[in-house]
């Protein structure tokens, strides 16, 4: 997945354009930049990648994910719908603003189960906000008639699906708002960015006056600006800007490179008969950032993970057993650690994850094991990988 592999000299070139004309602010400055523009630039490559009418960049993933949900209105009580198997950015940005998670299992998919998601809903639901974690998608269309139903505004964290399509839709495009990170291992990178992309005018507006103090941008003068309402600042810097526009170029190759990659070695692990891949939704395509499977049981999984580690088959995951990406580890949440009072209404809507069990999503992350697909192998090198994994997987199960 990650696009810092294949970092160079077209990044370099971007960025040393910044460098000499000194101007690292993506706004104002207009007579001393000569004409670099980098964060618009990025806004606009990404709009065509995207095929989506509106971006907004930010600082990170996690700053998109909040400007996503404070565009769309969510504040003070409100509950959002999130998958248990995520990273913990998602009730972080939630929680920021004084709102619920309401944290529901997994399916096969590895992301949100539609029918968990509606047994979920509540008067105070406003949102779903679908993850499309290691390099898949949550089925949208089921998603999306749930959210019709109840008027609820469907958000999608694409952070780990950049270039994933969905009934030939870019990843992010389909609901009302997606959501983007641009860090150090992403499949393409900022160093640290995000973006926000939406066809919707106004969350446009919001999003771009509340990510940076909601100055109104109107004028030339930005001591003169309005402020609608208040925003923060949730900005890339023009270095940032022009790392991402040397790496969003270079997206499709990345991307054909990754689905090369991932086809080796899901040939291979296919000759197990006791193996099964994670499920795409109809119509859905991958980013093959990452390649996903599921073991028989979960000791099975364990052994396997360890198995891998000890062949030094780097980057597969168990994620059962971690502690950024699963409901299972996420001690703080759970007992509500934060460094500063939160509201009463807030850590009472929070009660339910002291006894809830997340039984369905444990069968499935339990089993799966997530191996991430490097830009940087050779061919040898993906097939020596390839036989090394299947020699791991088999010992475990033939033991
Ligand atoms: C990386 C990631 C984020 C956060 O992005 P940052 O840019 O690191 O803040 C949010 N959600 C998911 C699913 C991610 O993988």
């Amino acid at each position: 997945m990650p696009g810092f592999e294949l970092f160079g000299n077209a990044e370099r070139k971007e960025v040393n354009d910044v460098l000499e004309n000194g101007v690292l602010m993506r706004y104002g400055f207009d007579g001393m930049r000569n004409g670099h523009w980098k964060a618009k630039e990025l806004e606009t490559e990404l709009q065509s990648a995207f095929k989506s009418k509106h971006v907004q960049l930010v600082s990170s993933g996690t700053a998109a994910v909040s400007v996503a949900l404070a565009v769309a209105g969510i504040g003070a009580g409100d509950e959002v719908i999130m998958p248990s198997f995520t990273f913990v950015a998602s009730f972080e940005a939630i929680m920021m603003l004084g709102a619920i998670p309401v944290l529901v299992d997994i399916d096969d998919t590895l992301t949100l189960d539609p029918k968990a998601v509606e047994k979920a809903i509540s008067p105070k639901t406003k949102a779903i906000m679908v993850v499309h974690m290691c390099g898949s998608m949550g089925d949208m269309e089921a998603l999306q008639t749930i959210c019709d139903a109840h008027n609820l505004v469907l958000i999608e964290d694409a952070c780990q699906a950049i270039g994933g399509t969905y009934k030939g839709k870019p990843l992010g495009s389909v609901g009302d708002l997606g959501c983007f990170s641009f860090d150090f291992v992403k499949t393409i990178t900022c160093g640290e960015g995000g973006a926000v992309i939406t066809d919707n005018e106004q969350y446009y507006m919001n999003a771009d006056h509340y990510s940076d103090h909601g100055h109104d941008h109107i004028g030339n003068d930005r001591g003169a600006e309005d402020h609608p309402f208040m925003g923060y600042n949730f900005r890339i810097s023009e270095l940032h800007a022009a790392v991402g526009l040397a790496q969003v170029r270079r997206l499709p190759d990345f991307l054909s490179i990754q689905q090369k990659n991932y086809t080796i070695i899901r040939e291979a692990l296919s000759e197990i008969a006791e193996i099964t891949f994670r499920t795409v939704p109809e119509g859905g395509e991958e980013n093959y950032g990452f390649l996903n499977f599921f073991l028989p049981d979960l000791e099975i999984a364990r052994k396997a993970s360890k198995n891998l580690k000890a062949a030094g088959v780097d980057g597969c995951f168990h994620y059962y057993d971690n502690n950024w990406h699963y409901i299972r580890k996420w001690d703080h949440l759970k007992n509500l650690k934060t460094l500063y009072p939160i509201s009463e209404e807030v850590k009472s809507g929070l009660k339910y994850l002291q006894t809830k069990t997340f039984e369905q999503s444990d069968h499935f992350i339990g089993r799966n094991i997530s191996c991430l697909i490097k830009l940087s192998w050779t061919e040898e090198e993906v097939k020596s990988r390839a036989e090394a994994m299947v020699k791991a997987v088999t010992s475990v199960l033939k033991s």
